[in-house]
């Protein structure tokens, strides 16, 4: 039985976005209290349950109308996107708002030493990434060629390691990339959280629920400006 009476939301367990997530739904005067240990926290005084996963995971289950909702960056939206698309899997979903936190740019980056004047330097190279679909299609729209070498963490380490010749990484201070000898050339992607709708047709209770929720976080993000 997986179809549930309840408003399913996803959320990052652990990380970037989880405190943030948290504390907007909180906000919003969702009442609920994290076990760590849980994967399930059930609201107190709505029927709402939070589901506690790995960012990346949050996109499909929403785009697959696993849960209802789902807080999630951007770049990881855009990114599940764009792969489901190449599989011929389920890739639509309702981009509700964007939110006001989570802020990044999703940015190519070189080593110090590297003479860079545009992304055509980047012909032939070799590409360290975790979104190998977002730096294809601007590689693409620039008609460069290049290789991949993907890599799902320390992809800032990989030129160092002789690995890759630049990085295609997510950049906020820009300190990681300074700490690691490289240098940002060129942002492909920007990117905030937003909150986002499967788009499987809900029982007018539920829908009434989120038009509920998504008129608090209005309001929250209204009042925090
Ligand atoms: P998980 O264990 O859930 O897979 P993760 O390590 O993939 O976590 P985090 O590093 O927690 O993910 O980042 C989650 C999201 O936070 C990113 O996808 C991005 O939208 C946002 N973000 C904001 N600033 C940064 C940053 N400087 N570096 C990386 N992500 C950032
Ligand atoms: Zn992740």
């Amino acid at each position: 039985m997986t179809e549930s009476n309840r408003l399913r939301i996803a959320i990052q367990k652990s990380g970037r976005l989880s405190k943030e997530s948290q504390q907007l739904l909180k906000s919003c005067g969702v009442k609920f209290t994290v076990n760590e240990q849980r994967l399930i926290a059930h609201a107190d005084n709505m029927p709402i349950d939070l589901l506690r996963v790995r960012d990346d995971d949050i996109p499909g289950l929403v785009m697959d109308g696993v849960v209802d909702l789902g807080i999630i960056g951007e770049n990881v939206l855009e990114e599940e996107q764009l792969e489901r698309q190449l599989v011929n899997k389920p890739a639509d979903c309702i981009k509700l708002r964007e939110l006001d936190f989570g802020a990044c740019r999703l940015s190519l980056a070189v080593p110090n030493e590297f003479s860079y004047n545009d992304a055509q330097s980047l012909e032939g190279l070799r590409i360290a990434t975790s979104y190998p679909n977002i730096l294809r299609r601007f590689m693409q729209e620039k008609g460069i060629n290049y290789r991949d070498c993907m890599l799902k963490g320390s992809v800032e380490v990989a030129p160092r390691a002789g690995l890759a010749d630049g990085i295609c990484d997510l950049v906020s201070t820009g300190a990681t990339l300074e700490a690691n000898g490289l240098y940002e050339t060129e942002v492909i992607y920007r990117s905030m959280a937003c909150i986002i709708q499967s788009n499987q047709p809900q029982t007018p209770s539920k829908q009434a629920l989120i038009d509920k929720i998504l008129s608090r976080v209005n309001g929250v993000i209204r009042a925090r400006e």
